[in-house]
């Protein structure tokens, strides 16, 4: 996708800081941090929401799940941490590339909306 952030920080032609990376997924901290530790985890495959993962694709999520504890451990989350997806215009969802945030370094409120 030519206008997709995401898929530009995957090809390296915006910068990030990248925080796990391998053929199927990457991890990058978020520019504008909602907690201590706020990191994104995006699939290599440009898929534009949760509304269209598939049978083709949800090996990518799968393997995005199958990362997320070790990576959640290279950021010292050992207390605990939250994933959140935004999908859609009532989720609030700016990038139109899934996503998985991945928020933690303190102890987050109780309530999520
Ligand atoms: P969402 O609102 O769920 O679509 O989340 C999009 C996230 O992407 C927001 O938390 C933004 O701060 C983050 N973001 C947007 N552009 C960049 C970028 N170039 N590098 C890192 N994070 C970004």
């Amino acid at each position: 996708m030519n206008d997709c952030i995401f898929c530009k920080i995957i090809d390296g032609s915006i910068p990030s800081r990248k925080v796990y990376e391998d053929d199927k997924i990457l991890a990058f901290y978020d520019l504008e941090p909602q907690a201590p530790v706020h990191v994104l985890v995006v699939p290599k495959l440009h898929i534009a929401c949760a509304d269209e993962i598939t049978e083709d694709n949800v090996d990518y999520i799968a393997h995005i799940f199958a990362k997320i504890p070790a990576i959640a451990q290279s950021l010292g989350l050992e207390n605990g941490y939250r994933i959140v997806n935004n999908c859609g215009e009532h989720g609030c969802q700016s990038v139109k590339h899934l996503h998985f945030h991945i928020l933690g370094g303190t102890q987050l409120a109780g309530r999520m909306v």
